[in-house]
């Protein structure tokens, strides 16, 4: 049995105080409670300790989660988060391996495979995420790449507990765009992720673990891609910036 996830990826949007706000905002759309929905809430780096301090304060139903961290302990690598500092400051959840971050920033398989390790080792359950280009889609090769991906993200990872590492399927050609794929395109790469899981892991590791669909997700298509099998959530971008659209698509989750 595998609780949906709605994780929300507000990207280089909100300062410390719009975060504070938001947060408060979303704490107030669902405090009713998020029934058996997990709910995960990355903003920015620095909003981190606010967003953090408003979950609190409010018990707000929902957890927090890093965009991005790096893979060793501490030391001179000047702009970067250790997994510790992220612990440290109530972050339970990072997201891992993002196509703007392989793409703009040049991680590479090898980078989110040890990220995904050094996060699990303090705890940190990572939202790792895989996804084709457009011309990859348009060649056919979307669910070849998408399993190498995994089989790379994946190497050498110890998975006792599959509520503690999230994949998340996100073709690039549908992030920001308006483009989404539709839920049978999901469904195809969700499903050919989680065989891949299961030949990795076994199959009921692979059972256990939330593969989340992300791009261009919103309130009014969110419970189509929910409905399939193999798809157990939302990794959401542009949505997740408004309180509102937000706390619609876990209470279409729930
Ligand atoms: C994302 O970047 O993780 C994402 C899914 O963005 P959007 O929902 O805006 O397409």
């Amino acid at each position: 049995m595998r609780n949906r996830m709605i994780a929300g990826n507000w990207k280089m949007n909100k300062s410390y105080s719009e975060g504070v706000v938001l947060a408060q905002g979303l704490a107030r759309e669902l405090e009713g409670g998020t029934g058996d929905v997990d709910v995960v809430v990355c903003p920015p780096t620095v909003d981190l300790k606010g967003v953090a301090t408003v979950i609190e304060q409010e018990s707000a139903p929902f957890s927090l989660g890093a965009q991005n961290a790096y893979f060793e302990e501490s030391g001179a690598y000047t702009g970067e988060t250790a997994p510790s500092m992220l612990t440290d400051i109530g972050a339970t959840y990072c997201i891992i391996g993002h196509s703007e971050r392989r793409g703009y920033f040049g991680e590479t398989d090898e980078d989110i495979n040890k990220k995904a390790k050094a996060l699990m080792a303090h705890g940190i359950v990572p939202i790792s995420c895989c996804g084709e280009s457009l011309e990859v889609r348009e060649a056919g090769k979307h669910v070849e790449f998408v399993v190498d991906q995994i089989r790379k993200d994946t190497e050498g990872l110890v998975i006792d507990d599959p509520s503690k590492y999230v994949v998340a399927y996100e073709p690039i050609w549908a992030i920001g765009t308006g483009k989404t794929a539709t839920a049978d395109d999901a469904q195809e790469v969700c499903g050919a992720i989680r065989k891949t899981l299961a030949e990795v892991f076994g199959q009921e590791v692979a059972d256990g673990i939330r593969v989340l669909y992300g791009g261009s997700a919103k309130p009014e298509n969110v419970a189509g891609f929910l409905e399939k099998e193999d798809v157990d959530g939302a990794l959401v971008g542009g949505a997740s910036l408004k309180a509102d659209s937000f706390a619609a698509m876990v209470k279409a989750a729930m």
